[in-house]
C-alpha cells in the first residue's frame, strides 16, 4: 500500500523569513511555547537562530530546559509562567516574574547568592491574568529595594485585544505600560505580540514577542495576511467507493448522498487535531481543486465527495491543510483561531521539515 501516513510539511525557511520581515521593525524574539504553535520547537527555534534570532520565549519551565538542550548556552530563554527560583538548575533560564511573590522569592535568591539573577517583570495592563496588579506596582515604584538581587532584562506587558485594532484597551494599554514604565528603574521594555506589532509606534518597544505571525497565522485579521504559510499537511486516499443516491456516510448518518458518488475516505481524524466541528464544513484539495468534506469527521477518518474527480485513486493525498486552505481558513469554519489548529495537530503525521 502506497503513502498510508498523513505527511504533516512544515517550511522553516518560511517561518525564517517571517521572522526577518518582523525583524526589520526592530529587536524580535521568537515565541515557542507549546512545542513552537505545535511544530517543532526545537526545530523552529533553531531556524530562528540561524536566522539571527536571540531571545525565546516559552511558557513551561520544562519546555525551557528543552529548548535550552536544543540550543545551547547563547540565546535567551525566556518562561512566561515563572518558575520557582533555582528550579531552571543553572539552565540559564530567565524567569518572567508574574507578581510580587515572585519578584520577592527571586530577588533573595540573588542576594543570597551575592549575585544578580536575570528576570523579566510582567506588568499587568490589562489582561487581568498574570503580571504585578496595581497595587504590587505601588509597591516595587515606591521601594525599587525590592528589586535588588534582580538584573531586570526587561520589563514587559501583553496586551488583550491586539487583533482588534480599533479596541479602546489597545491605546489604554500603551498608556499604562508608559506610566508604569516611568515608575520603575529604567530598563528595556517588551511589549507586542505578533497583532501588537502592526498597531503603531506606541506599540513598538526593545523587544517585540511574536508567535503566530512566525507560523504564517495572520496577524492582521480582515486584512490580507503580510506573512508567508509554512504548514501544508497531506493526507492519504484509503479507498475511494462509488456509493448510489440516498446512501448515507459515517456516524450518525449526517450526509446523504444526493447522486451516485465516489467517497474518499482519507486517513485522518479528531484525533489527529482534524477537529470533529469541521464535519461538513471544510474541504480538501486534489490539484487545487477544493472536495467537500462529506459526513462526521471521525477519530481516524474523514470522507471526502470526490465524485468530480474521477482520477482520484487509493494512495493518492488530499491536502487538508495548505495555501488555498489555511489553518486560520480552517479555524473560522470550525469556530476557532487558527493557533488552536496549529497546536492541536496530532502526533501521527510524519512530519518533514523543509528549508533548514
Ligand atoms: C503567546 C504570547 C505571545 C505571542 O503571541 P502571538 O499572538 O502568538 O504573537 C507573546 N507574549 C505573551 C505573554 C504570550 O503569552
Amino acid at each position: 500500500m502506497a503513502g498510508i501516513d498523513a505527511v504533516l510539511t512544515i517550511d522553516l525557511g518560511a517561518i525564517a523569513a517571517n521572522w526577518r520581515q518582523l525583524a526589520a521593525a526592530g529587536r524580535m524574539a521568537g515565541v515557542v511555547k507549546a512545542d513552537g504553535y505545535g511544530l517543532g520547537a526545537a526545530p523552529v527555534a533553531r531556524a530562528l537562530r540561524d536566522a539571527g534570532c536571540r531571545d525565546f520565549f516559552v511558557a513551561h519551565l520544562a519546555e525551557g530546559m528543552a529548548l535550552r538542550a536544543a540550543l545551547g548556552p547563547g540565546p535567551m530563554v525566556a518562561v512566561l509562567n515563572g518558575f520557582p527560583p533555582g528550579a531552571d538548575e543553572d539552565a540559564g533560564l530567565v524567569p518572567v516574574l508574574n507578581g510580587l511573590p515572585d519578584v520577592e522569592a527571586h530577588a533573595a535568591l540573588g542576594r543570597a547568592a551575592g549575585r544578580v539573577r536575570p528576570a523579566i517583570l510582567h506588568v499587568d495592563t490589562g489582561m487581568a491574568r498574570l503580571g504585578l496588579d496595581a497595587a504590587e506596582l505601588d509597591r516595587v515604584a515606591d521601594d525599587p529595594g525590592l528589586l535588588r538581587g534582580l538584573d531586570l532584562r526587561f520589563v514587559m506587558t501583553h496586551l488583550a485585544c491586539a487583533d482588534e485594532p480599533a479596541h479602546p484597551l489597545n491605546a489604554l494599554q500603551a498608556r499604562r505600560f508608559a506610566a508604569a514604565r516611568a515608575r520603575l528603574p529604567a530598563m528595556p521594555a517588551s511589549f507586542a505580540n505578533s497583532s501588537g506589532l502592526f498597531l503603531g509606534p506606541d506599540f513598538a518597544s526593545d523587544l517585540g514577542r511574536p508567535g503566530c505571525a512566525l507560523y504564517g497565522i495572520n496577524p492582521t485579521p480582515g486584512r490580507p495576511n503580510p506573512l508567508r504559510q509554512v504548514v501544508t499537511l497531506d493526507a492519504p486516499v484509503l479507498q475511494v467507493r462509488e456509493i448510489p443516491a440516498g446512501t448515507t456516510v459515517g456516524y450518525g448518518a449526517g450526509w446523504t448522498a444526493e447522486r451516485t458518488s465516489r467517497i474518499a475516505t482519507v486517513a485522518a481524524g479528531y484525533a489527529d487535531g482534524y477537529l470533529r466541528s469541521l464535519s461538513g464544513r471544510a474541504a480538501g484539495i486534489i490539484a487545487g481543486r477544493p472536495v467537500p468534506l462529506v459526513g462526521r469527521v471521525s477519530m481516524d477518518l474523514i470522507t471526502f465527495d470526490v465524485t468530480d474527480v474521477p482520477q482520484l485513486a487509493p494512495g493518492d493525498a488530499i491536502r487538508l491543510i495548505g495555501p488555498g486552505e489555511t489553518p486560520d481558513d480552517i479555524a473560522a469554519r470550525a469556530g476557532t483561531i487558527g493557533y488552536e489548529i496549529l497546536t492541536s495537530l496530532g502526533r501521527r503525521y510524519r512530519r518533514e521539515y523543509r528549508g533548514a
